[in-house]
C-alpha cells in the first residue's frame, strides 16, 4: 500500500507540476508581452498627446502676439495669460502650479524658454537661466541646449531623466519641443514616462492577479480531474498487487470512456485469464500431486504413495507387519499380443479386486510396472501364507471371470517386520530378492525372505551387469542336442540350445541368463545372433551329420511377434544358403494364448519360405487341442515334465498316447523330450512316436566334427 501511495504522490505531483508550471509560464508570458505591447502603445499615444499640446500651445501664444500686433491687449498680460494658461497663476511663494488647461497627464507641465536658456515659464524656476542643466543620469547630456537646437530646427521629442516636480524622485521623461517664432520662444511640453505607462501596470496587476486566481481555480480543478485520471492506474495497481497475493480482482469501469476505459477492460480481460489459467494450473497441479503418489491405471496408491504409508507405519511404532509383493507373469506377452490397453485393463482389474478386497490392516499399493505390493498389519504369522494366497487366487480368478482366461499367474514374495529398526527401503529391497529367488525357481507358492537369498541376487546382478557384453564379446555359443529316430537309430536334426560361459560367471544355463536377457530388452539382439551363430554352423553340421539334418532353434515369442521376424529369417536363409525345409523355429505355446490370427499370418509366411514351426515344450502351459487344429504346427515336442509322468501315471500315459495318435493323424511331426532312461524309451516305443531328444542318446554339446553313429549313452 505504501508503494502505491508514493506512487500515486509522485505520479500526481508530477502531473499537476507540469501542469502549473505550463499554466505560470504561459499566463506569465501573455501577462509581460500585453503589458509591453501597453506600455508601448500608451507611451506612443503620450507622445503625440505632448506633441498635439504643443502645437495648441504653439496656436495660442501666436493669438496672443496677433491681439497684441493689433493693440486689443499689451505684451505682458498678452504673454501673464499664456503662462496661466499653461501653467496657472503664480503662487504665493512665486512657483506655479504644474496644471494648466491642457492635460498632460499627472505629472507633465509646460516650459518656455528664450533662445539663450532663460526660463520664461516653469513650475518653480521662472526667470531662471538653464542653459547649463544637465541629464540628472547624464551630466554629459545638456538637455536645454538640445531642446533649444531641436527647436530650432522644427521641433522634436527629447529624452532624459529629471526630478518629478515637489519631489526629490528621479524619472524618466519625454518633451516635445517647438518653436514660436514671434516671440522666439522654445515651447515645451514635458511629462514623466510614469504617467503614461501607468495604466500598463494597473494591466500588468490585474493580469497577476488574474493569474493568482487562475492558478488557484485550475489547480483546484486539475488536481481533481488528474486525481480522477489516475484513479483507474492506481486501482489498477492495487489489483496487480492483490494478484500477486493469489487475489484476483477485477475493476469497475466507472464512467470512463475513453482510452482509460480500453486500460480498464484490458486489466479485467487479464485478470480473468490469470484466472482461468491458475485454476487451469491448480487443477493440473492437484493431478500431479495425485500421481506423484497414485497410479492412474489401477487407482492404488503407486510406490511413492506405498513408502510413505509404510514409513508413517514404521515410525509410529508399529510393532509387526508384513511386505507381500505379486508379480504378474504373463503382462508382457498380454501387452505384445493383445496391445496395452487389454494389458492396463488387466492391471485396472486386479487393482480392482485389492481395493475392494482391502481391510483396515492391509494397505495395497502398485509399486511397479507389473509388480503389486501390500503392507498387512494384525495378522498371526500361520494366518499370512492362506491369506496371501488367498488373495493371490481369487484375484487371479475375478481377471479370468471378467474374461482373460489361462493368461496370467502370480508370484508371491514376503518379507517380516519384527519391529526390528528398518527403513522401508530395506523391508522392500528384501521382498525384491524374494521376488527375484521365486521367479528364478518357478516357484508359485509362498517365497519369504532369507538373509541367504542375498548372496543369490548379487549374483544376479553381476550378471546383469556382465550379460550386456556377453553378446557382443560372442561369449554366448550354441551347443547342439541330437534328435534321434530311435527306430533306425539315426540322427534327423539337431536343436540348438544357448551356452554362455562367462568369463567373470563362469558357465551360465539358458534358463537363468535368457530371463535376464529379456529384462534388459536384448532379446532381439540375441536371437539375431543366435540365428546368425546357427545357421553359420549348418554346413559343419551338416558335414559332421548328413544332408537331411534339420537344425532347430528356439524363438523367444517376444521376437517371434516381431514385425520383421520373417524378413530376418529370409535374409539369414539366404546369406547362408541354407534349404530352408531344414530349418525348425521352436516356439513355446505361450504365445498362442491370444491372436491366432497374427500368429497364422506368421506361420503362413514362414510356410510360405518352406520353414517349419515346431511347438515347444507341449503340455505344460496353457494346452489346449485348439492350438493343434487351429495352427497346424509341422512339430509338436512333448516336454519332459509329461515325459517323466509316463512311467508312473497310467493317465498321462494315456494322454501322451492319444497325442501321437492325433499328431500322425494330422500329419505333425512328434518329438519327445527329456528322454533319459531306457524304461521311458520302451514305453514310447508302444505309441507311433519315433523321434527323441534326450540325455539317453545325447547331451547338448558343441560343435565339433566326429563321425559316430548315435548310440544310447550307458
Ligand atoms: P528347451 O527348448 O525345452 O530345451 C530343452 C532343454 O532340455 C535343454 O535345456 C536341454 O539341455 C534339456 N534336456 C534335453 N534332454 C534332457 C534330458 O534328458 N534330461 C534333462 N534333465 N534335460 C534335458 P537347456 O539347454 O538348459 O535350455 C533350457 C531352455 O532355455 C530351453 O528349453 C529353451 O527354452 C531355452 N533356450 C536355450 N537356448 C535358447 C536360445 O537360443 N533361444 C531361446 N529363445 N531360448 C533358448
Ligand atoms: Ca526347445
Ligand atoms: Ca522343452
Amino acid at each position: 500500500m505504501k508503494v502505491v501511495n508514493e506512487f500515486k504522490k509522485s505520479f500526481n505531483r508530477k502531473l499537476i507540476s507540469i501542469f502549473l508550471f505550463i499554466l505560470i509560464i504561459a499566463t506569465s508570458l501573455i501577462g509581460i508581452s500585453s503589458y509591453q505591447i501597453a506600455k508601448k502603445a500608451l507611451t506612443e499615444k503620450g507622445k503625440v498627446v505632448l506633441k498635439n499640446s504643443v502645437i495648441q500651445a504653439l496656436a495660442l501664444i501666436h493669438s496672443e502676439y496677433e491681439k497684441v500686433e493689433a493693440g486689443l491687449t499689451n505684451k505682458a498680460d498678452a504673454q501673464e495669460t499664456i503662462k496661466t494658461f499653461l501653467l496657472g497663476p503664480v503662487t504665493a511663494d512665486g512657483t506655479r502650479e504644474s496644471h494648466g488647461n491642457i492635460d498632460l497627464s499627472e505629472h507633465g507641465y509646460f516650459i518656455i524658454y528664450d533662445k539663450k536658456g532663460f526660463e520664461v515659464l516653469h513650475p518653480t524656476l521662472e526667470g531662471q537661466n538653464v542653459w547649463d542643466v544637465t541629464d540628472f543620469n547624464d551630466a554629459e547630456h545638456y538637455i536645454v541646449r538640445e531642446k533649444i537646437a531641436l527647436a530650432l530646427n522644427g521641433g522634436g521629442y527629447t529624452y532624459y531623466a529629471w526630478r518629478f516636480p515637489h519631489s526629490d524622485k528621479i524619472g524618466r521623461k519625454i518633451s516635445y519641443v517647438g518653436y514660436n517664432p514671434d516671440w522666439e520662444w522654445i515651447v515645451v511640453s514635458t511629462a514623466y514616462e510614469l504617467d503614461f505607462v501607468n495604466e500598463a501596470t494597473e494591466i500588468l496587476y490585474t493580469i497577476v492577479i488574474v493569474t493568482v486566481i487562475l492558478l488557484i481555480l485550475t489547480g483546484y480543478v486539475g488536481t481533481t480531474y488528474i486525481k480522477s485520471a489516475t484513479k483507474p492506474v492506481l486501482d489498477i495497481a492495487r489489483g496487480m498487487k492483490k494478484v500477486t497475493k493469489g487475489r484476483y480482482q477485477s475493476i469497475h469501469p466507472g464512467n470512463h470512456n475513453d482510452e482509460t476505459r480500453i486500460l480498464i477492460d484490458g486489466y479485467n480481460t487479464m485478470i480473468a485469464c490469470l484466472e482461468k489459467a491458475e485454476h487451469k494450473i491448480t487443477l493440473k497441479n492437484n493431478r500431479l500431486t495425485y500421481l506423484a503418489y497414485n497410479d492412474d491405471v489401477t487407482q492404488l496408491p503407486n510406490r511413492n504413495g506405498f513408502k510413505e504409508y509404510v514409513e508413517q507405519r514404521l515410525n509410529n511404532g508399529c510393532k509387526f507387519g508384513y511386505l507381500a509383493q505379486l508379480d504378474i507373469i504373463g503382462l508382457k506377452l498380454i501387452n505384445l499380443t493383445l496391445g496395452y490397453e487389454q494389458g492396463d485393463k488387466v492391471l485396472g482389474l486386479l487393482g480392482e479386486y485389492l481395493r475392494q478386497c482391502k481391510e483396515d490392516n492391509s494397505y495395497p499399493a502398485r509399486t511397479a510396472s507389473n509388480e503389486f505390493s501390500i503392507w498387512i498389519e494384525d495378522v498371526e504369522q500361520q494366518r499370512i501364507h492362506t491369506l496371501l494366497k488367498k488373495i493371490r487366487d481369487k484375484s487371479q480368478q475375478y481377471v479370468i471371470e471378467n474374461g482373460y482366461n489361462q493368461m496370467l499367474d502370480i508370484y508371491l514374495a514376503l518379507t517380516v517386520y519384527d519391529g526390528q529398526k528398518k527403513s522401508f527401503e530395506t523391508l522392500y529391497e528384501e521382498t525384491t530378492t524374494a521376488m527375484r529367488t521365486a521367479k528364478e525357481k518357478k516357484r508359485l507358492s509362498i517365497t519369504l525372505f532369507e538373509e541367504s537369498m542375498k548372496k543369490r541376487v548379487e549374483n544376479e546382478l553381476a550378471m546383469r551387469r556382465h550379460l550386456g557384453k556377453a553378446i557382443s564379446e560372442k561369449e554366448i555359443i550354441p551347443y547342439y542336442q541330437e534328435k534321434v529316430d530311435f527306430a533306425i537309430g539315426k540322427v534327423v536334426g539337431v536343436e540348438a540350445l544357448a551356452r554362455w560361459i562367462s568369463g567373470e560367471m563362469g558357465f551360465v544355463p539358458p534358463n537363468v541368463f535368457i530371463p535376464y536377457i529379456n529384462q534388459l530388452n536384448l532379446i532381439t539382439e540375441f536371437t539375431d545372433y543366435m540365428v546368425d551363430k546357427v545357421l553359420g554352423d549348418y554346413q559343419a553340421l551338416v558335414m559332421k551329420y548328413d544332408s537331411n539334418l534339420t537344425i532347430s532353434i528356439n524363438i523367444s515369442p517376444l521376437c517371434f511377434m516381431e514385425k520383421d521376424f520373417t524378413g530376418k529369417i529370409e535374409r539369414a536363409i539366404n546369406k547362408y544358403n541354407i534349404p530352408p525345409h531344414k530349418l525348425i523355429l521352436e516356439i513355446t505355446e505361450d504365445i498362442f494364448i491370444a491372436d491366432y490370427k497374427a500368429i497364422n499370418k506368421i506361420i503362413t509366411r514362414l510356410r510360405e519360405l518352406f520353414v517349419k514351426v515346431s511347438i515347444d515344450d507341449f503340455g505344460t502351459g496353457y494346452s489346449s487341442l485348439n492350438y493343434l487344429i487351429n495352427i497346424q504346427p509341422d512339430e509338436i515336442k512333448i516336454d519332459k515334465s509329461f515325459v517323466d509322468q509316463i512311467l508312473h501315471d497310467d493317465k498321462a500315459f494315456y494322454m501322451f498316447h492319444t497325442l501321437c495318435n492325433i499328431a500322425e493323424n494330422f500329419g505333425y511331426s512328434i518329438v519327445a523330450e527329456g528322454v533319459e532312461n531306457k524304461k521311458q524309451l520302451e514305453k514310447i516305443s508302444t505309441t507311433p512316436l519315433r523321434i527323441i531328444q534326450g540325455y539317453l542318446f545325447s547331451k547338448p554339446e558343441p560343435l565339433r566334427p566326429h563321425g559316430e553313429s548315435p548310440r544310447p549313452c550307458s
